[in-house]
């Protein structure tokens, strides 16, 4: 873009690279282990120097360990600020062995005011500036981040850009082609662009720490401003790299795969180191900067347009002598290098008109000067000799020669210390314009094919990398498929085995089964005879338990019956003994002590009852004797009382008789009485009624006296008469009452003598009553008595019939013993005899048949003796396999539906991996289309929204300046560059 113009020429001026150091301090690791502190700083105020081992490096700037970050930022960075704003591209890199401080000093601590590092502060720096420049200029300020691992570029704005390619822009100025760039408009949208690359560089890797010391972190600032006025385009490129760790790979132990990558990353940090060493030597010709993407990338940095800082970071500590002496090395080697560095400025259509014309003019003289070389060179090789007056000075410039030539518009390449052609500028001389344009023409057709085939390859690799993410999850997913696939054979086979054991284990079951059967039917038609045979049983048995049903309770029945007569017995004889005690008493009559203490109701004791009572029953004998006699004395007296009893009873019948005669005396005499009353009364009557007469009389009387005293006469007549009545009245009276009182005492004397004779016979009918009622009782007890009598003579006779039996019994057992005995004696005989007997066989050694048949009879016997054990065994088994039976059965039908189940497992499996399969082949038929539609669909970069700001205001007003209206042309010149580029996409497409 820089068309160099002798005017610019001034402005493009050499600038050697800056190269700083900064050792930071003894850390806490280095300080326990004990590292000692080898850097010497010189004393005074001399900051561009220190020595180590003696050995004295010489740079723009040393920082001792105590310097902070501002003073690294302002004594080191600050002045690229003012650079990239003035259209100057800048860089600043960070080189060191990892841990020396590279990233401290470069980041820091972002939003920390002290320890912010380089990058943040220029940020600030960036937008302050800004904010306090001319109105009339408009910024537009885009940043990109990604880093270099293993010599692929990853986007850490876009994680699905994982290998970037570096391209040239038509200034052969490379770039990462494709990064993603974030248009800001404030110092916090940067620092969020970087927390969020930092992020993203975060959740790819697994260990952060050893990937940033692996890695070079780049973050890109691109400044364009325009002047509003003028129309004046400025651009400045700002790069701020962080470098992986400088330290050689065996310091980190890296091994393996890792080793793999350690080589990558020291072909980058090599390639740089080589860069800068060819730069250095000055006069290499080739530098190769196309060894890796780092040195491309920094490839304007590093002897070319560009203010370039490198900040060499190191340790102080003994420990890392020889990292820090190599890195200061590489920093001093760096410090010979010279950048050309010029303000990249985008011309006008007038200006470059004007640039044109000025080149024609140059390229005529600078023409002419080759023309008079050529002749002088011609005539040199003619063997003339030039005189020295006519020689075409060298130094000089081109004369003013105006003849027009062909105006490359590369004067940037020209000045470019590394010569692009092959064959060196000698060659260059002796070729014609035509040729070395062709070649030019040629040079630029195979650089554009090369960025071609470095995009193509950029492509091709990220499609390599998303086929091969996708033919890693593929291959996963067939091994896991192939895995499960192992797995379900392995079961199947596992299934099958079993499944062989179990048919196996079934024949064996099925035949034990069979086997059982047999058996079962035996036993079942056994069971079946036996059931029968149990049937006929119990219904003997149940007859049987009738049976003794009827016997249990007739038992019951007679037990109660017994104990009822035992009771009865008891109660009998306890009675019987009181009785007899009694008895003995009565017949006795003093008191017999045995037959006292006898406790009637101490029955619980029998035989001592029975001593008892035998002792009774002796007693009772001679009782019974005795009373035997007694009977018979009292049968006589019995017999004499009854003739008592008789003659009484004749006497009584006389007695009743009188009794009878005199009851009907007795009657007589009442009825006598009763007609002597009955005369009384009539007498009485009559005396009754006499005296009336008398009464009626004398009243008669005194009515004749009255009356009739003539009469005189014949009352004393009357009186006469009545004093001889009276007299024989009285007579009468007299006679009558001593009749009465005759009759009266007679009555009373008969009365007595009734009544004598009633108490008489009231006596004698009581004493007869008496009598007979005793009688009665006499002969009661009498039937008693013979009854026990009878009673006593059974129990007699049956006590008899024992005492037989026992003495039967005895001889009995006494024979018996005597059998015994005998029969032990003829034991014992036969004993002696045999052992006699063996003794002699033994002697004689003729018992071969005996012992035989002893042989004999033990191997039967022994024969026996298992044949009943395999019986018993037999038994024992055949119950246990009835036992098994049912289990068997059982395990049986596990087994079947377990093959039933492991065949479902089976056709599943063989389905879930037929399935597999088909997705598989589906997925990889899917990949390939997408990969067709890829190839088929590539397409340029797309368009950004350009958020412009405007100098001399602050930030937030931006947004108030997007809205103001012709924002779209902006936004267009903003995107120029980006619209140039698509041609070359476009042509690689049609390559394609
Ligand atoms: P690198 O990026 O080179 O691997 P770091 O920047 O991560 O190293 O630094 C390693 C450690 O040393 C960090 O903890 C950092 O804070 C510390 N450190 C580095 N330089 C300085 C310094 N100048 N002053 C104080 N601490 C420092
Ligand atoms: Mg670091």
């Amino acid at each position: 873009m820089a068309m160099e113009t002798p005017r610019e020429r001034e402005i493009a001026a050499e600038d050697s690279i800056k190269v700083v150091c900064r050792f930071r301090p003894l850390n806490d690791s280095e300080e326990k282990a004990g590292s000692k502190f080898i850097v010497k700083f010189p004393s005074g105020g001399d900051e561009n120097c220190i020595s180590i081992g003696g050995k004295v490096y010489l740079f723009d700037k040393v920082f001792k360990p105590n310097a902070t970050q501002d003073k690294v930022y302002n004594e080191a960075a600050k002045s690229i600020v003012t650079d990239v704003l003035a259209g100057y591209n800048g860089t600043i890199f960070a080189y060191g062995q990892t841990s020396s401080g590279k990233t401290h000093t470069m980041e820091g601590v972002i939003g920390d005011p002290n320890k912010q590092g380089i990058i943040p502060r220029i940020v600030n720096d960036i937008f302050n500036h800004i904010y306090g420049m001319e109105e009339n200029l408009e910024f537009h300020i885009k940043v990109s981040y990604f880093e270099i691992y293993m010599d692929k570029i990853r986007d850490l704005l876009d994680v699905s850009k994982v290998n970037l390619s570096v391209h040239e822009d038509k200034n052969r100025v490379p770039f990462v082609k494709g990064a993603t760039e974030r248009f800001v408009s404030s110092p916090e949208e940067v620092f969020e662009v970087i927390e969020e690359g930092k992020s993203n560089r975060h959740i790819a890797v697994t260990n952060m720490n050893e990937h940033s010391s692996r890695s070079h972190s780049v973050f890109l600032i691109n400044v364009k401003q325009e002047n509003l006025e003028n129309q004046k385009k400025l651009s400045g490129k700002l790069y701020l790299v962080d470098l992986a760790g400088s330290e050689k790979v065996s310091k980190t132990g890296a091994e393996g795969t890792v080793l793999d990558e350690a080589k990558n990353i020291n072909k980058s940090l090599s390639a740089l180191g080589n860069v800068i060493s060819a730069l250095a030597d000055g006069n290499k010709t080739h530098i190769p900067y196309r060894d890796s993407k780092l040195t491309r990338i920094l490839q304007e940095s590093l002897g070319g347009n560009a203010r370039t800082t490198i900040i060499i970071c190191c340790s102080p500590a003994s420990f890392n002598e020889s990292e820090t002496k190599s890195t200061l090395d590489f920093g001093k080697r760096a410090k010979t290098i010279k950048n050309v560095v010029c303000v990249n400025e985008e011309l006008t259509a007038e200006e470059w008109k004007r640039r044109y014309e000025r080149e024609k003019e140059k390229v005529a003289r600078w023409k002419g000067k080759a023309d008079k070389l050529e002749a002088e060179l011609s005539r040199w090789r003619q063997g003339e000799t030039v005189r020295p007056e006519e020689q075409v000075s060298l130094l000089e410039g081109p004369a003013d020669v105006t003849t027009p030539i062909n105006v490359s518009i590369e004067g940037k390449l020209d000045d470019s210390p590394m010569p692009a052609t092959p064959g060196g500028g000698l060659m260059m001389g002796s070729l014609s314009n035509e040729e070395r344009q062709k070649l030019e023409e040629e040079r630029e057709r195979l650089y554009q094919q090369l960025d071609d085939k470095d995009e193509e390859i950029n492509q091709q690799s990220q499609y390599v990398e998303k086929l091969k993410e996708q033919m890693d999850e593929q291959e996963e997913l067939i091994a896991s498929a192939r895995r499960d696939y192992e797995q379900l054979q392995q079961e199947m086979n596992r299934i099958q085995q079993e499944n062989e054991s179990a048919k196996e284990e079934v024949k064996e079951v099925l035949q034990a089964l069979e086997e059982l059967a047999v058996n079962y039917d035996q036993k079942s038609q056994e069971v079946e005879l036996k059931n029968k045979e149990q049937e006929s049983m119990t219904e003997e048995l149940l007859a049987k338990q009738v049976a003794l049903n009827n016997t249990a309770s007739e038992l019951q029945q007679l037990r109660d019956m017994s104990a009822h007569q035992r009771k009865r017995i008891a109660e009998m004889l306890a009675n019987f003994l009181k009785d007899l005690g009694e008895i003995g008493v009565a017949i006795g009559g003093e008191s017999n002590e045995n037959l006292k203490v006898a406790p009637p109701e101490s029955n619980g004791k029998l035989e001592e009852e029975f001593t008892v009572a035998r002792l009774f029953i002796s007693k009772m004998k001679s009782e019974v004797k005795n009373l035997v006699q007694r009977c018979q004395g009292l049968e006589s007296f019995q017999v004499d009382c009854n003739k008592k009893v008789s003659e009484y009873e004749k006497d009584l019948a006389e007695c009743r008789l009188l009794i009878s005669q005199h009851e009907a005396r007795m009657q007589t005499l009442t009825e006598s009485m009763k007609e002597a009353e009955t005369r009384k009364r009539g007498l009485e009557e009559d005396v009754d009624a006499l005296r009336e007469e008398c009464a009626k009389l004398k009243a008669a009387e005194q009515v004749q006296a009255v009356t009739n005293k003539e009469k005189a006469e014949e009352k004393e007549a009357a009186t006469k008469m009545r004093v001889a009545l009276e007299e024989q009245m009285d007579q009468l009276r007299d006679a009558h009452q001593k009749q009465v009182a005759a009759l009266r005492d007679e009555l009373s004397e008969k009365q007595e003598l009734i009544s004598e004779l009633k108490d008489l016979n009231q006596k004698f009918t009581l004493a007869h009553q008496q009598m007979q009622a005793d009688y009665e009782r006499l002969k009661q007890e009498e039937a008693n008595k013979s009854v026990k009598l009878q009673e006593l003579m059974l129990l007699n006779e049956r006590r008899e019939q024992a005492r037989k039996d026992l003495k039967g019994l005895e001889d009995t057992v006494a024979k018996e013993l005597q059998t015994l005995h005998n029969l032990r004696k003829l034991f014992v005989q036969d004993l002696q005899a045999r052992i006699k007997k063996t003794i002699n066989a033994e002697d004689n050694e003729d018992d071969g048949g005996s012992l035989a048949q002893k042989q004999k009879i033990s191997f039967l016997e022994n024969n026996l003796d298992q044949l009943t054990k395999v019986h018993k065994q037999l038994v024992r088994d055949n119950a246990d396999l009835r036992c098994e039976l049912p289990k068997l059965e059982k395990r049986l039908r596990a087994t079947m539906e377990r093959v039933k189940a492991l065949e479902t497992a089976l056709r599943d499996a063989k389905e879930g991996a037929m399935r597999d399969r088909k997705r598989y082949q589906y997925e990889v038929d899917r990949i390939k289309e997408a990969v067709r539609q890829k190839n088929l669909a590539r397409r340029g970069p797309s368009a950004q929204i350009a958020k412009p700001i405007r100098a001399g205001q602050h930030h937030l007003s931006n947004v108030n300046a997007i809205r103001t209206g012709n924002r779209e042309n902006e936004c267009k010149n903003a995107f120029i560059d980006e619209n140039k580029r698509i041609p070359a996409a476009l042509m690689y497409n049609g390559y394609a």
